[in-house]
């Protein structure tokens, strides 16, 4: 498949919002509190806006996708994601490697809790992952594509997880926004729309009965709204 790099940096924030990647995991290094943004603000805002809008918060919020979307791919070969990055198992290994390692760290810095300290340490945790993700996904986006961390990212994983349970619970009922199209039969199958995704997915052929794109693994980032020719999708 035939990758464009199209704009992806619609608002300020998916412009700028890398800068908050690079305040945590650099400046946290000095000021340890600046890692309980990631708890307090990026974990828990994740996991609200799945539960009643799927991957939203990977392609409108997330800092580590600005830094892939607005800076890294200008750099990157954009080429095909590998597909062993987006195999189930590689999915599930790295979800457990990542619990297992954030726990037995956050079990740590609670059972030796030496009072003052205590917010520091636990900050440092989310510093340091902050920082191991940079270090990890920046080369891989530079070398495949831009978006190949977000295969299996565990934050992914946990919106994933979060957005099927809203869906069958129905929670998300009224507030699911998905990628729809307005008519399949004026569809020029032109593949912009694949061509440009960052997640590099095929709405064109994958449209279910009510002309919406109802895959886990969209994150709702407009890139194919933008760039279809027709004018034909929207996320509604
Ligand atoms: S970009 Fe638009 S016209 Fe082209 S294949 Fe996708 S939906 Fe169809
Ligand atoms: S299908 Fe469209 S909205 Fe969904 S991730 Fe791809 S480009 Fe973004």
């Amino acid at each position: 498949m035939k990758n464009i790099k199209a704009n992806r940096t619609f608002t300020v924030w998916r412009k700028y919002g890398w800068l908050l990647t690079f305040i945590i995991a650099f400046g946290g290094l000095y000021i340890h509190k600046l890692g309980l943004i990631v708890p307090f603000f990026v974990m828990l805002g994740l996991m609200i806006t799945s539960l009643f809008n799927g991957r939203f918060w990977c392609g409108n919020v997330c800092p580590h996708g600005s830094w892939y979307d607005s800076i890294l791919l200008k750099y990157s070969k954009n080429g095909e994601i590998p597909k062993g990055f987006k195999n189930i198992a590689t999915i599930i290994v790295v979800f457990i490697i990542f619990a297992c390692v954030l726990g037995s760290r956050v079990f740590k810095v609670f059972s030796n809790f030496s009072g003052l300290d205590l917010w520091d340490k636990f900050g440092f945790i989310f510093v340091t992952t902050y920082l191991v993700v940079l270090l990890i996904s920046t080369p891989l986006a530079l070398f495949f594509a831009p978006r190949v961390w977000c295969q299996f990212c565990p934050m992914g994983t946990i919106q994933k997880l979060f957005g099927k349970f809203g869906q069958i619970t129905k929670i998300s009922n009224n507030t699911n926004k998905k990628l729809t199209i307005t008519d399949k039969n004026t569809c020029v199958k032109c593949k912009k729309c694949a061509n440009v995704c960052p997640m590099q997915l095929e709405p064109y052929l994958n449209f279910n009965e009510e002309n919406q794109f109802d895959d886990l693994n969209c994150i709702k980032c407009n890139t194919c709204v933008n760039n279809c020719p027709k004018n034909i999708l929207t996320i509604k």
